[in-house]
């Protein structure tokens, strides 16, 4: 490693932070040495772990996806630590190794700073969750879940929802509106794959289902004609849906209590919690109320230019989609090229532009495909269902794990264009 060439540290190594380090490397070639801090040395497949649990697998051994040899095809050096502070002013990280317990903690410094660490979801905040939740944002949560529903849920009523989400208000465009969840793919989701789960092992079916939301309406972010759609289906199958309840107060044995003074009954409560940002980042100039990364959309902190964030962590990343990350990550990598004077502003200085796009598993290989852009002002709302989506969903994570995360440039438009034009 040359202390002559720019020093670029990545925080967080899942999609944003392994997209972040492999789109740098694309734009700004050699001309920089990049570090890349993550706690665990594989990346967590997120999006298809309620797939992987409800078809018999175990998401932890088909979920993760080892990081280090990627990274080293990219020449990143990956150090596993903890990070535990910015020191914005000494342009350095605080970590702690955590390989083994009993380390002491160290500083990284850096030139560039890439601030890709997710969010944090928290259960903990939730009263009663340890008790009477559920859900499937993990695998240990995921076989917890489906070790309830094959040795001991009894028939009983289910509900499927989100708990509030904090959006921060600092820097925000005035195009991006307030989602009251954080991602609502996922309950939607669920509740297919779950139905048809329940309709397979005889243990009942759509009609056990009530699904909820803190927002006026589900999945507000896919866009209005797009959600019709999805509720028209879903009420003819029998699912049950409740709307507005503003937040979730607690879990109980019985059911779950709602901030509008409402409540369910139900036997299983698989929640979503809020996605908060991580505490040693609330109170930093860099961030706003909330604790997010604030960004101008070149992905570029405006007071402090050396530092960008991309995924889940930046404020701009609403709903907290992997796909907008995505799109993010290659924002910054040519925001580099630009600052070393490989890229040419014009090729580097396109803003980021925000589509939803989102394929949820329905069970019996089918799945949805959203494609929308209408939440933020635009025309675009796709919604497809069927087998073409499934395929699509299943596909793309095979050629992600066979490239390390490379999928090639034409694969994502691919898709779009077999799920809008073929199927249907
Ligand atoms: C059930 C479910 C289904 C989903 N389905 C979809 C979908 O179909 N499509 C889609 O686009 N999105 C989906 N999402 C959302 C998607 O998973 C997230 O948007 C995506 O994972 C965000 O990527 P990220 O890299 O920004 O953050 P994360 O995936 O959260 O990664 C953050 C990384 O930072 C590391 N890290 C965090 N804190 C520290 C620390 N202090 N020290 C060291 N390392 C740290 C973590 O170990 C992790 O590797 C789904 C989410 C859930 C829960």
């Amino acid at each position: 490693m040359s202390k002559q060439r720019k020093q670029v540290l990545i925080l967080g190594g899942n999609f944003a932070g392994l997209g972040a380090a492999q789109k740098i490397r694309d734009h700004a070639g050699d001309g920089v040495d990049i570090t890349l801090v993550d706690r665990k040395a594989y990346l967590d497949y997120i999006p298809n772990i309620p797939l992987e649990v409800f078809e018999g697998r175990d998401p932890s051994s088909t979920m993760h996806m080892d990081l280090i040899g990627p990274l080293a095809r990219e020449k990143v050096a990956f150090r596993q630590a903890e990070v535990l502070g910015i020191d914005l002013d000494a342009r350095r990280v605080r970590v702690r190794p955590n390989e083994r317990p009993g380390s002491t903690d160290y500083w990284i410094g850096y030139d560039i700073l890439v601030i890709a660490l997710g969010a944090r979801l928290a259960y903990d905040e939730i009263e009663g969750f340890a008790e009477h939740g559920h859900s499937v944002s993990d695998a240990f949560l995921a076989n917890r879940l489906i070790d309830y529903l094959e040795n001991e849920y009894r028939g009983g009523p289910i509900a499927v929802g989100s708990a509030r989400f904090t959006q921060g208000s600092k820097g925000r465009p005035p195009w991006l509106p307030t989602a009251l969840a954080a991602c609502e793919g996922p309950p939607v989701e669920v509740s297919l794959a779950l139905a048809h789960w329940l309709q397979t092992h005889g243990k009942g079916g759509p009609k056990n289902i009530t699904i909820f939301t803190p927002a006026p309406m589900i999945a507000e972010d896919a866009g209005e004609k797009v959600v019709g759609q999805l509720l028209t289906a879903a009420s003819a199958m029998g699912f049950g849906y409740m709307n507005d309840t503003r937040d979730i107060v607690r879990l109980t044995a019985k059911g779950i209590e709602f901030a509008d003074g409402r409540s369910l009954e139900a036997e299983l409560k698989i929640v979503f919690p809020n996605w908060k940002p991580h505490a040693f980042l609330h109170g930093l100039p860099i961030c706003d109320e909330a604790g997010f990364v604030v960004t101008d959309l070149l992905m570029r902190n405006p007071d402090h230019p050396e530092v960008f964030a991309c995924g889940d962590a930046a404020a701009l990343t609403v709903p907290k989609l992997g796909a907008i990350g995505h799109q993010q990550t290659d924002i910054v990598g040519r925001q580099i090229a630009r600052d070393l004077g490989v890229m040419k502003p014009a090729q580097a200085d396109t803003p980021f532009a925000p589509e939803v796009v989102c394929i949820g598993d329905m069970g019996g290989g089918k799945a949805f495909y959203i494609h929308a852009d209408a939440w933020y002002g635009g025309k675009l709302q796709e919604l497809r269902m069927g087998r073409l989506p499934y395929l699509q969903k299943v596909a793309y994570k095979e050629v992600f794990f066979r490239t390390g995360g490379r999928v090639p440039g034409w694969a994502l438009p691919t898709a779009e264009w077999m799920s809008e034009q073929v199927s249907g």
